[in-house]
C-alpha cells in the first residue's frame, strides 16, 4: 500500500491540529539531520516562501522559526520584545487567546494593560483610541486576529491606524487567520505577527513561526529576552549565521511536512484562493446548521471563516429529545467527522472548524449526518 493511501479514520474539523493531506503526511517519511545542507536549506526556503506568500518585501521582514506550539511563539515575541522598564503593553482581549497573552504578560512580569470585551462583540475604536491617549506610557499593542475561542474576527485596520498613530509597537497573533484570510502585513505595519505549522498552512503541529519586522527585531529583542529557550533574536541571529540552522534540535518531520504544505498553498493558487474556499465552507456550514435549527454564537457580520461556534439547544431542533453533547459527538465521529467542544465562558456551546484539508464537498456531507443525527431522534 501505498502511504498517500492510507486514509484517516475521520475528518477533523478542529481548527489545528486539523485535517492535512495524505501528501503533506508522507512527506513526513523521512529523517534529516539538522545540521545537513539538504535540512538546512529546505528551513531557508520555508522561511523565503513564507515571506512571499504573505506579500513581505524581504529588505523590511523575516521569519524566524521557533519549536513548540503557537503559544510558544507568542511568549518569544511578548518575552523578547517587552523591556520591564521602559514598556507599556497594551492587550486587547475578547477570548481565550487574549487572555493567554494576559497569562504570559504576568507570569513575566511585563508591565500591561488589558482592554477586555466581552467574547461575541469586538473592540471599540473609540474606547481603544480613548485608552491610548490617555495612558502615553503604552508602547506596545497586542491583538489576536480571530479568537478561535468563539470564531469572531477581530478588525485589524483601525487597530493598526491607532498603533501608527501613536507610535506603537504591532503586535498580532494570527495564529489562525494566516493564509486562511487575506490581509496586507505590510500595509497594517504589523511588527510581529506569529503563527504555527498546524493552522491554515495545513501543516502537523511542532513549531510556530513570527513574521517579523526588522527594524523592531533590531530595536527590542537583542537584550530584552527572558528566556534562553524562547529568545527569538538570538533564534533569528542563528537562523541568518548559518542559513536554516535552529539554535536547538528542531521538529525535523514537521518541517518537511511544513515544506510541502507550503507547496500545496502555492499549488491551490496561494493565500487568496485558500481564502476563497475556507469562505466557501464556512457559509455552506453556516446556511446549512441554521436550516437545520442551530444558532450560532456570533453575529455574521463578525463572523470569520475558520471556525463556528454554536449554541448548545436544550433540545434536539425539531424534537422533544434532550440534547446532549456527547451523542452528539459520538454520531458524528462514527459517520467520520471530529467536531470541537465549546471554548464559551459562560454557555455551553460547541465549534465547527471550517479550515484544513476540507472542501464544500465534505462540508455537505457532515451536514447530511447532522440531518441524519436529528432525524434518528425522532
Ligand atoms: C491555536 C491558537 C494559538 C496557539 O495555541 P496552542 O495551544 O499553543 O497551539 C494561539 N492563538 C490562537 C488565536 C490560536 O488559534
Amino acid at each position: 500500500m501505498l502511504l498517500e493511501d492510507i486514509e484517516n479514520p475521520y475528518i477533523l474539523l478542529t481548527p489545528g491540529p486539523l485535517s492535512t493531506s495524505p501528501s503533506v503526511r508522507a512527506a513526513m517519511w523521512y529523517d534529516s539531520c539538522t545540521w545537513d545542507h539538504d535540512y538546512k536549506n529546505i528551513v531557508s526556503e520555508i522561511r523565503a516562501r513564507l515571506l512571499a506568500n504573505a506579500g513581505c518585501h524581504p529588505d523590511e521582514y523575516t521569519t524566524v522559526l521557533m519549536q513548540g506550539s503557537g503559544t510558544f511563539g507568542v511568549e518569544s515575541v511578548l518575552g523578547s520584545s517587552v523591556n520591564r522598564k521602559d514598556h507599556l503593553l497594551l492587550i486587547l482581549v475578547n477570548g481565550v487567546y487574549g487572555r493567554r497573552m494576559v497569562e504570559i504578560a504576568k507570569i513575566l512580569e511585563l508591565p500591561h494593560l488589558v482592554y477586555e470585551v466581552s467574547e461575541n462583540e469586538t473592540f471599540d475604536p473609540a474606547v481603544l483610541r480613548d485608552i491610548v491617549h490617555t495612558n502615553k506610557m503604552i508602547t506596545h499593542l497586542a491583538i489576536v486576529h480571530c479568537e478561535t475561542t468563539t470564531g469572531i474576527l477581530n478588525d485589524l485596520k483601525h487597530v493598526s491606524d491607532l498603533a501608527r498613530e501613536a507610535g506603537l509597537y504591532f503586535i498580532v497573533d494570527a495564529m489562525s487567520s494566516f493564509a486562511g484570510i487575506e490581509f496586507d502585513i505590510a500595509d497594517l505595519d504589523i511588527d510581529f505577527l506569529v503563527s504555527s505549522a498546524n493552522k491554515c498552512i495545513q501543516g502537523v503541529p511542532g513549531f510556530s513561526f513570527v513574521i517579523c519586522k526588522k527594524s523592531a527585531l533590531n530595536e527590542l529583542c537583542e537584550h530584552n529576552a527572558k528566556s534562553l529557550s524562547l529568545h527569538l533574536y538570538d533564534q533569528w541571529k542563528e537562523m541568518e549565521r548559518d542559513p536554516g540552522k535552529w539554535r536547538y534540535t528542531s521538529p525535523t518531520h514537521v518541517v518537511l511536512a511544513f515544506k510541502q504544505a507550503l507547496l500545496e498553498l502555492e499549488r491551490e493558487g496561494g493565500i487568496a484562493a485558500r481564502a476563497r474556499r475556507y469562505r466557501d465552507n464556512q457559509l455552506l456550514l453556516s446556511e446549512g446548521m441554521a436550516s437545520l435549527g442551530f444558532e450560532a454564537y456570533i453575529a455574521p457580520r463578525l463572523q470569520s471563516p475558520i471556525i463556528t461556534s454554536y449554541l448548545e439547544p436544550d433540545l434536539v431542533p425539531h424534537t422533544k429529545q434532550k440534547f446532549i453533547f456527547s451523542d452528539f459527538y459520538q454520531y458524528l465521529k462514527s459517520s467520520g467527522f471530529v467536531i470541537y467542544p465549546g471554548k464559551i465562558t459562560h454557555r455551553n456551546s460547541f465549534r465547527i472548524g471550517t479550515i484544513g484539508h476540507l472542501f464544500p464537498d465534505d462540508v455537505v456531507r457532515f451536514l447530511d449526518n447532522v440531518e441524519s443525527f436529528i432525524d434518528e431522534c425522532e
